[in-house]
């Protein structure tokens, strides 16, 4: 392909592209591959990779052995590998301890997960907390397991190591902090979590070049135990965290859900729950509940963070989830495209939004003396965006953000933000703090 087609492709199939590069490497919550994806991640954006040793005390829990894997396999008596690593990584229990010995087909049987009702997809499971091997295997492949003894082999390592994670940070106007995060822990599955890796990091890319009122941190951490390390490393910065998402499940056709943090009402949760409202009568927000992603972390009792968690499908919610099908098909260009827009647009309105006061609020000001009155502001209609003038200057008494007043008025966001710029031009508003 030459290079011009190349720039010109669409954002879209970029994400698809890099989620493709990282389809085949095979994850855990520590290890190598989190190491090899952030590397590539950071082709991207200048990614801080931190390593935080095994043992390392992090709250109610401990940083985890190493999990490297380089091979596994069941063979037959015929020595055929009969279930391969090399074309799955989802066969392998992951965290799976090492294993190399005959065993009987029914021992080899307490070890095999299978899904009887999708008879060709591989399973996705893990044994992170409790030592133990298994495989994971189509209900095909394992009817066709009837030998009395097989060979099997997991060339895997649980050693002193480190848990892995990278960190991005782009300084804004203000220290106030809004997070980003998104589990970088699976092995070959798409949907979960590859395209939240290429929408978060096309986003940060985007973010860098502009300039932001916010200062903005991007987080790719193992689920579970990354963000518990996080927050127990970072505890004394945590403070100035205003505001987060917690970025899943991105890549498939399904309409958007808005999780909501646990205190509920903050200015994130209404505008996210604003922008999906405008996206989509099928997208859906829901109320927080203490499972799911790391939301689970950052909204736990002694953190309370504003941070909610946004997807297209929720987990569990669609077949393919934790499964061979949760494949590079099952993410669109498409898709990932819109939830970047989408996500893109909820950081933009709270990057904008402000409070404002009317500097004459004794009965209208005269906008014509001012230059404002039949003024078409930007590419909007001058009747609607006189409108947004009238609504901005009445409603701009210091208690209602922007948001607010787009709200009160249905007037879309931008031409809200657009009415006060013009109203601050001309000394009409002043800023009234945040
Ligand atoms: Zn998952």
């Amino acid at each position: 392909m030459d290079k011009e087609v190349a720039v010109s492709q669409s954002r879209g199939l970029e994400m698809h592209e890099l989620s493709t590069r990282l389809f085949p490497i095979c994850r855990s919550i520590t290890g190598n591959g989190v190491r090899e994806t952030l590397r590539i991640l950071s082709e991207i954006i200048p990614l801080g990779v931190k390593e935080i040793p095994t043992g390392t005390k992090v709250f109610d829990w401990d940083v985890p052995r190493e999990w490297n894997i380089t091979d596994a396999y069941i063979k037959d008596a015929d020595g055929r590998r009969v279930i391969d690593f090399a074309r799955s990584n989802l066969h392998v229990l992951n965290y799976s301890v090492p294993i190399h010995q005959q065993v009987s087909l029914e021992e080899l049987r307490k070890h095999l997960y299978y899904l009887e009702d999708h008879p060709d997809w591989i399973p996705y499971r893990t044994s992170y907390y409790k030592e133990d091997w298994g495989f994971c295997v189509t209900h095909n492949q394992y009817k066709q397991l009837n030998d009395p003894a097989y060979e099997v082999c997991i060339a895997s390592t649980l050693e002193p190591g480190s848990l892995t994670y990278g960190e991005y940070f782009i300084p804004g106007e203000v220290e106030d902090e809004v997070l980003i995060s998104a589990h970088v822990c699976h092995p070959s599955l798409a949907n979960d979590n590859l395209a939240g890796l290429a929408v978060v990091s096309s986003l940060a890319e985007t973010l860098s070049k502009r300039k932001n009122y916010y200062s903005y941190r991007f987080l790719f951490i193992p689920g579970t135990i990354g963000a518990i390390a996080w927050l127990a490393q970072n505890e004394e910065r945590v403070h100035r965290i205003q505001f987060g998402l917690v970025a899943s499940l991105l890549g498939d056709p399904g309409p958007f859900t808005y999780k909501r943090s646990r205190r509920g009402n903050t200015e994130i949760d209404r505008i996210a729950e604003y922008v999906l409202a405008k996206h989509g009568e099928r997208n859906k927000v829901i109320d927080f509940f203490p499972y799911g992603y790391d939301e689970r972390q950052f909204c736990s009792p002694g953190f309370n963070l504003a941070v909610g968690c946004l997807s297209r499908t929720p987990f569990g919610q669609y077949p393919q989830y934790h499964t061979s099908a949760d494949d590079l098909d099952f993410i669109t260009p498409e898709s990932m495209e819109e939830s970047y827009d989408v996500y893109l647009e909820i950081l933009s309105i709270l990057d904008q939004n402000r409070f404002y006061i009317n500097t004459n609020p004794k009965c209208e000001p005269q906008l014509g003396k001012r230059g404002l009155y039949s003024l078409k502001g930007g590419n909007n209609d001058a009747k609607a965006f006189q409108m947004a003038l009238l609504w901005t200057l009445n409603l701009a008494s210091g208690e209602y953000s922007l948001l607010d007043i787009a709200q009160r008025s249905n007037t879309d966001f931008s031409v809200i933000r657009e009415a006060a710029s013009r109203l601050e031009e001309s000394g009409l508003l002043k800023p009234a703090g945040r």
